[in-house]
């Protein structure tokens, strides 16, 4: 078999029929050709869906069917911008030349009457498919590089935009120009410039196909990327179903990273790099037209600034991604200088009023900015991925003060270490932990991890699994700002927790009215009857305190009896016995 039957045998043929049997008779024919990739679809009404799903290179279409008729889905073929120019053979059992005419009206490709004759029926598949091959060669694809070109690119991105709108998704436009092909050309001819681009055009192929392969491997987000050669030196690559501007920009980066290495041609070094122009949907345009003339107009800046860089079309995210990036660094660089702190703020029993243990709360200790507080910086921690070097040095720290405090005979008291939901999903927590303990020599029992609620929920049947893990190690979990996330109770006894934190502001508004009573109570009766430890955070009076001893709770957190404080003040609060 020569290589283009081969490939052609790999095309995929669907067959539309309301009548199974016929559709089984032609797949049986057309398997014995050679094809192994058929879809059937009886139900017409599902007809284009069908096609969009399955990416067909062939249609065979009944005309007479009930509901939705071959004709309706023949006009939404030629209407489609991806699949207007899909070939469609008509099956058809009518010899009526008054349909037929009116088929062909329509675009049908080919005809072939039933019942099928098994040798027709291959050569005509077989023809088409050739003929097709050969055109959309032609029309659809450089013949440099054999990328797809700029009429591809027309009707993948109407589709691609009118899927993302379908289904809210984010999209974004990378358009990518070489910079200095000019110098290029004069330097070294055109013969050989053709080379340079070429290479470029094989080192953004290997990066769209990294970012599939890499949303495949994750799972839950899918991202996929399509590259295009649109013009002899513009190159455009579409991100479809991205989770917002920060993966485009991603994308950007890798793409200069990797062009930039040099490449020799005829013995002359040449060092190409891209200016890169991106407009995402639905931040910066609504429809095909506008975001192409953004991207276009972002790369043409970028290209006038000196190259190598991406901008994106508008200026509010080229400023908030550069201020993403900058506290980015300023993070990083505070972890290598140590500006890291750990505050202690006591959990104390409820009844007795003695320390039972402390919760870790980091402080950033800037040299320029002073002491800045987690909230400020952990969200951005957690969305950059900082975050598991950072928890990792909190427990680090954490377990080695502890260690040191039991060491001098102030204890037992317990740890409580804040964890991150990102922290939690890596892989490496389990590992790290354990090393952790081990390196450290403190006894599990004696540490506590916080998750807080509400971002246990999602997924939360893996998030369990994960908490299963964790636990084996020893140690204790608790759910931090409990009443914020509507746990379920069904999860709530599902959940291998050994404590709720109920949130502050429910502690807040306790003593306000009878509803905020009602709910501290039932939350604290509610726990006890599933064997877990309650904790009131934030409590700031001595009613609040009050309160709570009358409802049973077993420890408190709050100003009215310390702040968070740094190690020496805590040391005063649990001297050595
Ligand atoms: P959280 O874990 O719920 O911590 C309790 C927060 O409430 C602390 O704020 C504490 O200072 C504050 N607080 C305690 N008692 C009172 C009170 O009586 N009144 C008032 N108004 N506030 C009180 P902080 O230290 O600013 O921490 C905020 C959040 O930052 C923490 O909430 C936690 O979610 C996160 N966080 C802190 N340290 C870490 C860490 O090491 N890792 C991670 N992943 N998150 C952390
Ligand atoms: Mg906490
Ligand atoms: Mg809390």
């Amino acid at each position: 078999m020569n290589d283009i039957s081969q490939n052609l045998n790999n095309a995929t043929i669907m067959i539309i029929d309301d009548e199974p049997m016929t559709m089984a008779v032609v797949q049986a024919f057309l398997e014995d050709s050679g094809y192994s990739r058929f879809v059937q679809v009886e139900e017409s009404s599902r007809g284009i869906l069908a096609i969009e799903e399955k990416n067909p290179d062939i249609l065979l279409l009944d005309l007479v069917m009930p509901g939705v008729s071959g004709f309706d889905i023949l006009k939404q073929v030629r209407e489609h911008p991806k699949y207007c120019h899909l070939p469609v053979i008509i099956l058809t059992a009518s010899s009526d030349s008054e349909n037929k005419l009116r088929a062909l009206d329509l675009g049908a490709t080919d005809f072939l009457a039933k019942p099928v004759d098994q040798s027709e029926l291959g050569l005509r598949v077989r023809n088409t498919l050739a003929a097709k091959a050969y055109a959309d060669q032609l029309a659809y694809y450089d013949p440099l590089t054999k990328l797809p070109n700029k009429h591809m690119f027309s009707g993948h991105f109407e589709w691609a935009l009118k899927k993302a709108k379908r289904h809210e998704d984010h999209l974004a436009l990378l358009s990518i120009s070489l910079d200095n092909l000019a110098m290029i050309n004069a330097t070294i001819g055109v013969g050989p410039a053709d080379q340079v681009l070429q290479l470029v055009s094989d080192r953004l192929e290997s990066i769209v196909r990294e970012i599939d392969v890499m949303s495949r491997s994750t799972g839950d987000h899918k991202t996929t990327s399509s590259l295009f050669r649109v013009e002899s030196t513009v190159f455009s690559i579409l991100l479809d179903n991205m989770r917002g501007v920060e993966d485009a920009a991603l994308v950007a980066e890798r793409i200069l990273q990797s062009v930039k290495k040099p490449i020799e041609v005829e013995g002359i070094e040449i060092y190409p790099t891209v200016s890169i122009g991106i407009a995402s949907y639905p931040e910066e345009g609504k429809d095909c037209v506008t975001l192409e003339r953004l991207a276009t107009s972002a790369k043409d800046y970028t290209k006038k600034k000196g190259g190598n860089k991406f901008h994106f079309s508008s200026n509010a995210i080229n400023e908030s991604y550069a201020k993403r990036l900058r506290w980015e660094s300023k993070l990083r660089r505070a972890l290598e200088a140590d500006e890291f702190v750990l505050y202690y703020q006591p959990k104390v029993d409820v009844k007795t009023g003695v320390i039972r243990g402390v919760e870790a709360l980091i402080r950033w200790q800037s040299k320029a900015m002073g002491l800045v507080p987690p909230n400020d910086f952990i969200p951005l921690a957690e969305e950059t991925g900082l975050i598991v070097p950072i928890g990792q040095w909190v427990i680090e720290e954490a377990c080695n003060r502890l260690a040191a405090w039991n060491k001098q005979g102030r204890g037992p008291l317990v740890m409580a270490i804040n964890l991150s939901v990102k922290q939690l999903e890596g892989p490496e927590i389990f590992s790290t932990i354990e090393k952790i303990i081990a390196d450290t020599g403190v006894d599990p029992q004696f540490l506590k991890f916080e998750i807080t609620e509400s971002l246990l929920l999602d997924n939360i049947e893996n998030k369990i699994a994960l908490l299963k893990r964790l636990k084996k190690l020893g140690l204790s979990l608790s759910i931090d700002d409990f009443g914020t996330g509507y746990s379920s109770l069904s999860y709530l006894a599902k959940m291998p927790v050994d404590e709720l934190k109920v949130d502050r502001s429910f502690i807040m508004d306790m003593l306000k009215d009878e509803e905020n009573h009602a709910i501290v109570s039932s939350v604290i009766f509610l726990a006890k009857n599933l064997g877990l430890m309650t904790v009131a955070e934030g409590v700031e009076t001595k009613e609040q305190l009050r309160y709570l001893q009358d409802q049973n709770c077993d420890q408190y957190q709050g100003f009215y009896f310390s702040r968070p404080i740094p190690e020496a003040e805590l040391l005063e609060l649990i001297p050595v016995k």
